[in-house]
């Protein structure tokens, strides 16, 4: 029970990394609060880890609604607060810029960059408080290298790099650990997001042809349980995963 005692929320839990890295902390003790939008995924998923004798609360809510996440966090700090956010929320409706689909655009910043601060701005000050947390947000490969048709979408995952690389350093002071993770291809429902149907279907060709060149959901779990379960003198800043095959 390696986080028996801390209080963690997971955003993007419907689904992929979010309800894997949900299942992993439930099951090794934390209490934890689920958010998305589709409540009733959130609910499916509160049994069955409250069936396994885990304490969980569901707080549906779309992370770029600043006031709805502002009202989350307010709920967090009524429970107690926050020990370990799990920034996870992410959409990626990638395509050709040319496309001008400027509709996709806004929401990868609004989802992907602002929801990612929302929640960091919902429990943060109560982590400074208390002098402790952690904040692991969750990037992407985009954050480091970018490709045709994932500029806007490489745009907010470099975003998110740099905003975690500025707090850690920022939170230092406070005893506020902050990791940024970088998965490559994972196998979950991401590329549902794509609306441009050729694109989807390129990205849906490459990265499912061959499930030994992708991650599982677990995987990204596991790093993260990495960089949690370290020291308090340890900060893993940034961890980068690829698929063993991946170029
Ligand atoms: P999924 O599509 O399986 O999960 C995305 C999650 O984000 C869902 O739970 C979805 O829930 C939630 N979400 C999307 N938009 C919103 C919103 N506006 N408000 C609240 N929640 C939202 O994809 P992954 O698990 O793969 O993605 C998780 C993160 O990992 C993302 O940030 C993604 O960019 C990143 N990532 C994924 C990679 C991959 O190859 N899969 C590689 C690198 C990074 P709901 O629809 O119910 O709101």
């Amino acid at each position: 029970m390696k986080f028996k005692g801390k209080r963690a929320w997971v955003t993007g839990a419907s689904s992929g990394i979010g309800q894997a890295v949900a299942r992993t902390l439930a099951a090794e003790g934390a209490e934890v609060v689920l958010s998305a939008r589709r409540a009733e995924r959130l609910e499916a998923l509160a049994d069955e880890l409250k069936a396994a004798g885990a304490q969980i609360h569901v707080e549906p809510v779309d992370v770029a609604d600043r006031a709805a996440m502002a009202a989350v966090g307010e709920r967090l700090t009524a429970l107690g607060g926050i020990d370990i956010l799990i920034n996870n929320a992410g959409t990626m409706p990638i395509s050709p810029i040319i496309n001008g689909r400027v509709d996709e655009w806004d929401q990868m910043i609004d989802v992907n960059i602002k929801g990612v601060l929302y929640a960091i701005h919902a429990v943060y000050s109560g982590m400074a408080e208390r002098k402790r947390g952690h904040i692991v947000n969750i990037s992407s490969i985009a954050a480091r290298t970018t490709y045709p048709s994932a500029g806007v979408y490489a745009g907010t995952k470099h975003a998110v790099r740099a905003i975690s690389e500025t707090l850690r350093k920022e939170a230092i002071r406070f005893g506020v650990r902050v990791t940024d993770i970088q998965p490559g291809s994972v196998d979950t429902e991401l590329p549902d997001s794509i609306g441009h149907d050729k694109i989807r279907g390129i990205v849906k060709s490459n990265m499912y042809g061959d499930e030994a060149n992708m991650l599982k959901p677990e995987d990204i779990a596991n790093a993260i349980v990495y960089a949690l379960e370290q020291p308090v003198h340890v900060d893993v800043g940034e961890l980068l995963i690829w698929p063993a095959r991946q170029e």
